[in-house]
């Protein structure tokens, strides 16, 4: 793109800077005097930061010493920087996304080199005669700020900057005339040195200048240019004063009919470049003009036209292109497939857009951004190819100039990788000094990818921005909130006293994140789960104590997550609790605190119970009903898992028989097994007491095992399923799909029946892959003779799918969950599909 469509042509070459020692007095002196809004303080000749006549609105007006401040402790930073290069579109879009008045400009080496403010790349866009549509009543700003005369300067300031005004009213109730005071006569104030006016009406600037509501806007701005003013007073046609509009004001009104003027312009070139295909004369006109380049090939692919963007862009004159194959301009980066890919795009879609790198005649490559559209008459046939591509060369330099100048993350505006790692370095450096400790803690969010995935990245953004704010009221000043890249925050905690600290706030951290969030129409819930490094304790460098944090964050996920680890274990309030577990554990089994629960398996071609699961329940007298997912692997661990299974396994038969006594019919009754009893202790001789002592039939029982134990320890499990076989027991693989069982194994192995891991029967009517899964488990399950069953069946949907593919049986919420031994009766013998 020509440089005459660039923000150098329009930058402010002054450029008012000054040294960040400098007081907020001098500057607003130099700032008065050079008639300047802004001023960029600068050191060691990059420019850190920048204060404006806004600013002058959080200065103390009760305390006029503070005007002896630094700069440096009032101004705003980082500092937001425009590559001059930067073409006006482009600059439109970064002001209205980044909601800033300013920018200032650096050059290729980051050295400012002026400013540029919103209305400079409005204005030249041509909108007058938008300002002659609107008028004056439809962009006032209200409420407006009315101020006596008699009152103090310091109530007027705050009175502005609590309202967010950045001028005020001043009128009494005498009939005096009023006045108005501005951010600009704040500025001058703190310019005189600080020498406090009475009250504001000796200040205020009389008379009043007004225009009527029904003015049109473009008279409006006329007079404040006029008058070299920024402020008007808008008044009904009866006098009345309806209230102030700036010179911002008339821009932010116009900044919605900009972007969408920009939009429009984009759209009429693409529908002047289709319609091209009719009368490609008319066409010719816009393709002139444009700045983008432009190329049209016949439908063999030899360039027919390119235009003069064209040729500025590739150096190569119309006749050095026209007639050739457009293969000249490739750089030979890229391979076959991404040029098979573009054509099988155009052919299928009639369209192709994207990032490509062409060489210019000089030998230069370049990145282009190209859309190629084919061309067809009436029949359908292709007529030509139009290829429009701008050069993004400059454009890609100054994204990845930003990206690594900029310290702050550009959704949540918080610190980014760089910054939270050199604040980290510093805290190091600090704590050494000072024989002191410090924490970091690394947060993940538990499966945010599920939000975006599901809702898509808008939502997911604005989740992560809520989430950066609730961090960020969780901690105290002087420690570091940061965003290191997708759902990943750490929060770096530079003064510990104690280790407890940490784990507090992490506590509070979890709890204020999930708390229920709305986003749009939608109620979402995200859960965090944390780790923590403690300096020195953990690790001395800045790498390890990262790397150690983000250790502990994966176990706390594994643990459950929603919850966090500390990278020395033993540190764990959590591992309090589990030893607190861990000793009433031991003793459950005496004082009779496990109890069984049932829920029925339905064979889908019956409708009735053929099977029951026995699932264990441990009521602990403080913690309430614990899961077994909970302390089965505590049992495991702790070597109690065998004698809890022997518990588990004789009750569940003396319960089958028992309904056998009441005259129910049998049913088969499934206890699952730990693959570690498969280890310790003889399971097939536990079995066959359970079965003598209950005088339940071994046909009526059936062991549910996991894949594991089909692929540990292959030759002992092996002997021992055989002997359960020859007994009459069924045997049948729990979770299936979950694990790694190849399918050799599973053929030779004695097993009865295939249980559909519930994770995949969920997704079945999800549209994922849910769905292809169970139907190949139950295709598999069949093949090798073996029943499938399906569990965590929760919806009529699931049921009727399952039916349709042949499962066998189904178990889940849909039927029944798991109950008593006295509830289970009213489910024997009846249809309950
Ligand atoms: P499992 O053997 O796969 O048991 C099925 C689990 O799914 C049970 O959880 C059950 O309550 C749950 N469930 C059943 N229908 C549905 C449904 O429609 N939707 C959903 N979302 N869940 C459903 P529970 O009782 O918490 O047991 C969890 C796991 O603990 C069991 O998974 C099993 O692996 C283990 N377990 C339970 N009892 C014993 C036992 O006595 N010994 C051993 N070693 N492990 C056991
Ligand atoms: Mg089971
Ligand atoms: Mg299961």
């Amino acid at each position: 793109m020509g440089s005459e469509n660039t923000i150098d042509r329009i930058t402010k070459r002054e450029i008012l800077s000054c040294a960040p020692g400098t007081t907020i007095y001098e500057a607003a002196k130099a700032m008065s005097q050079a008639r300047c809004s802004s001023i960029i303080i600068v050191d060691d000749g990059q420019p850190i930061g920048i204060w404006t006549e806004r600013d002058t609105l959080s200065v103390d007006f009760s305390d006029p010493e503070s005007f002896g401040r630094p700069i440096a402790s009032v101004m705003s930073t980082p500092i937001k920087t425009i590559h001059g290069k930067t073409n006006l579109g482009d600059a439109g879009l970064r002001f209205q996304l980044e909601g800033v008045r300013h920018f200032v400009v650096v050059d290729d080496s980051g050295k400012p080199v002026g400013v540029v403010s919103q209305s400079d790349v409005i204005l030249r866009h041509g909108v007058e005669h938008f300002l002659v549509l609107r008028n004056v009543g439809s962009s006032v700003k209200q409420p407006m700020v009315k101020i006596a005369p008699g009152a103090a300067l310091s109530t007027a300031v705050e009175m502005m900057g609590a309202m967010r005004a950045d001028a005020a009213v001043v009128v009494g109730d005498h009939g005096e005339a009023p006045g108005i005071i501005t951010e600009r006569d704040l500025l001058r104030i703190i310019a005189a040195g600080g020498e406090m006016p009475p009250n504001v009406g000796a200040i205020a600037s009389r008379p009043l200048i007004t225009v009527n509501e029904n003015d049109s806007l473009l008279s409006a701005r006329n007079t404040l240019e006029e008058r070299r003013i920024r402020h008007l007073a808008v008044v009904s046609d009866s006098g009345e004063l309806k209230g102030l509009l700036s010179f911002s004001d008339i821009l932010s009104s116009l900044q919605y009919e900009y972007v969408q003027r920009l939009d429009e312009a984009l759209r009429e070139r693409d529908e002047a470049l289709l319609r091209s295909r009719k009368d490609l004369h008319i066409a010719r006109k816009v393709i002139e003009a444009s700045l983008d380049g432009i190329m049209i090939c016949n439908p063999s692919g030899m360039i027919e036209f390119v235009n003069p963007a064209f040729s500025q862009l590739t150096g190569y004159a119309f006749d050095e292109v026209v007639g050739h194959n457009p293969s000249m301009l490739q750089s030979g980066l890229h391979d076959r497939s991404f040029y098979d890919r573009m054509w099988q795009s155009l052919h299928v879609q009639g369209i192709w857009q994207g990032e490509i790198w062409n060489r210019r005649k000089s030998g230069e490559v370049y990145p282009e951004w190209l859309t190629i559209n084919v061309i067809r008459d009436e029949d359908g046939v292709i007529t030509q190819y139009a290829a429009v591509f701008s050069d993004i060369s400059e454009r890609k330099k100054t994204e990845e100039r930003i990206k690594n100048l900029a310290y702050f993350d550009v959704l949540t505006g918080l610190p980014n990788r760089r910054l939270f790692t050199d604040r980290l370095q510093v805290a190091i450096a600090h704590a050494h000094r000072h024989g002191a400790q410090m924490a970091i803690m690394f947060l993940d969010l538990d499966l945010f990818k599920r939000i975006n995935d599901s809702l898509g990245h808008g939502i997911g953004d604005q989740v992560l921005c809520e989430v950066a704010n609730r961090l960020q009221a969780c901690v105290r000043e002087g420690d570091t909130v940061a965003r290191l890249g997708g759902d990943e925050f750490v929060i770096l905690l530079p003064e510990l006293d104690h280790v407890e600290d940490a784990a507090k706030l992490a506590d509070r951290v979890i709890s204020r994140v999930k708390q229920p969030l709305s986003v749009d129409e939608h109620e979402l819930y995200v859960t965090t789960s944390v780790g923590i490094a403690v300096y020195p304790d953990d690790g001395l460098t800045d790498e390890t104590l990262i790397k150690n944090a983000d250790t502990a964050m994966y176990r706390a996920k594994d643990l459950g997550r929603n919850s966090y680890q500390l990278y020395t274990p033993a540190m764990n309030a959590k591992s309090f609790e589990r030893l607190a577990m861990e000793s009433s554990l031991r003793h459950a089994l005496n004082r009779g605190e496990f109890t069984l629960v049932y829920q029925g398996k339905i064979d889908l071609v019956s409708g009735r119970m053929s099977g029951v699961e026995a699932l264990v329940r441990w009521r602990h007298p403080e913690m309430g009903l614990v899961s077994p997912a909970e302390f089965i692997p505590l049992a495991e661990n702790m070597g109690l898992i065998s004698e809890i299974g022997a518990w588990v396994l004789k009750a569940a038969c003396r319960q089958s028989q028992s309904w056998f006594d009441l005259g129910l019919p049998r049913v088969r009754i499934a206890v699952n097994v730990s693959t570690l009893q498969f280890r310790e202790g003889d399971l097939a001789e536990l079995v066959k007491q359970a079965l003598q002592e209950s005088g339940l039939p071994p046909q009526f029982l059936e062991l549910e095992i996991t894949e594991s134990v089909l692929m540990q320890r292959v030759d002992e499990n092996a002997q021992v399923l055989q002997e359960l076989r020859a007994m009459g027991i069924h045997i049948s693989i729990d979770d299936f799909g979950t694990g790694y069982s190849s399918l050799s194994y599973l053929k030779r192995m004695p097993i009865d029946a295939l249980k559909i891991d519930r994770s995949f029967v969920k997704d079945i009517t999800e549209d994922g892959d849910g769905a292809a899964i169970v139907s190949t488990i139950i295709n598999l399950a069949h093949n090798l003779k073996l029943r499938a069953v399906a569990e965590g069946v929760e919806t009529q949907d699931q049921a009727d799918f399952l039916r349709q593919r042949g499962c066998d049986e189904i178990q889940g919420f849909l039927v029944s969950r798991p109950v008593s031994a006295e509830d289970l009766v009213s489910l024997f013998d009846r249809n309950l599909l």
